[in-house]
């Protein structure tokens, strides 16, 4: 059987320009194992170290000290990149950075074809990860032409279609309306529930934060909170001392238990809030 833990974090510490003018320690002594098939949530203020974290998982920048292991596969070993990379999928904030391909499908091709995949490998990788997504029927069209939502889970697409095990995406909703926004957070819970995906989303949007079944807090480099969405959000006054406010039912929940109404803590989101209201005036 395989180990629940997929990717190991052993006192992590980043100093982008060392020795250097703009030396900055990004990420101070962090520690933290991500589990199989789970979705994990990373969230912190801006400059936090998310950024820097996510690019560490799938060996886009090296520890200046301590290790990542993915699979128990060192990033700090090279003889480790391209089975790390194969594992662990990224996905960045601006689609249209990501997309190289004049259609859909080529795009998604794009992967596949570079590893010297026999063409119906590829076709069948193609059509999977545009089925997964929900882009099977623009597959002839321009990727210029979608919607913000679609390109973004056009770039998921393209990281799926190299089979990854886990999908690291950072901040993908950003630049997205809140449609567009929908749309990839569906996506991705589909893929985390259905396929048993592991799924590690940075975002500022404390919404999709709920939904997670961990979250990791980042601070001044630090990972100061970490834990089910119910027990993260139950640390009200220092988050928000951090600049983050509560999603709004989870903000909803807590005033209602400061007017004295029995709201449970696990009560995060907007359907778990409405549920606990109905089974309440029934
Ligand atoms: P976040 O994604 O949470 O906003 P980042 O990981 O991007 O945070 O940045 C963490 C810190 O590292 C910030 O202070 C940022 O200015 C600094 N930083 C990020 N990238 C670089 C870089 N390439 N060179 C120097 N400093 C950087
Ligand atoms: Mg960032």
């Amino acid at each position: 059987m395989s180990s629940p833990v997929q990717i190991a974090i052993r006192d992590l510490t980043h100093v982008y320009r060392q020795g250097g003018a703009g030396e900055r320690e990004a990420l101070k002594g962090i520690s933290g194992d991500v589990y199989r098939g789970e979705f994990l949530v990373i969230i912190g203020p801006n400059g936090s170290g998310k950024s820097t974290l996510a690019r560490h998982l799938n060996a886009l920048l090296l520890p200046t000290a301590g290790t990542v292991a993915v699979d128990g596969l060192s990033t700090a070993d090279p003889a480790n990149l391209w089975e790390i990379r194969r594992r662990v999928g990224m996905v960045l904030q601006n689609p249209d950075n990501q997309l190289v391909a004049a259609v859909v499908e080529e795009d998604v091709a794009f992967g596949p074809e570079n590893l010297g995949l026999p063409p119906e490998e590829v076709r069948r990788r193609v059509d999977g990860a545009l089925a997964a997504v929900g882009l099977a029927e623009q597959r002839l069209r321009p990727p210029h032409l979608l919607s913000g939502g679609q390109k973004q889970r056009l770039a998921i697409a393209g990281a799926l279609a190299m089979e990854p095990e886990c999908l690291v995406l950072d901040e993908p909703t950003a630049m997205l309306d809140p449609a567009g926004r929908r749309e990839v957070l569906g996506t991705l819970r589909q893929l985390n529930r259905e396929r048993g995906m592991t799924v590690i989303l940075v975002t500022h949007f404390m919404e999709e934060a709920a939904l997670a079944d961990r979250i990791w807090v980042l601070h001044g480099g630090r990972l100061v909170l970490s834990g089910s969405p119910a027990k993260v959000f139950s640390h009200r006054g220092e988050l928000k001392d951090m600049g983050l406010t509560l999603p709004g039912a989870a903000e909803l929940a807590w005033r209602l238990r400061q007017a004295g109404w029995p709201v449970p803590a696990e009560v995060v989101t907007l359907d778990q809030l409405v549920n606990f209201l109905v089974r309440k005036k029934q």
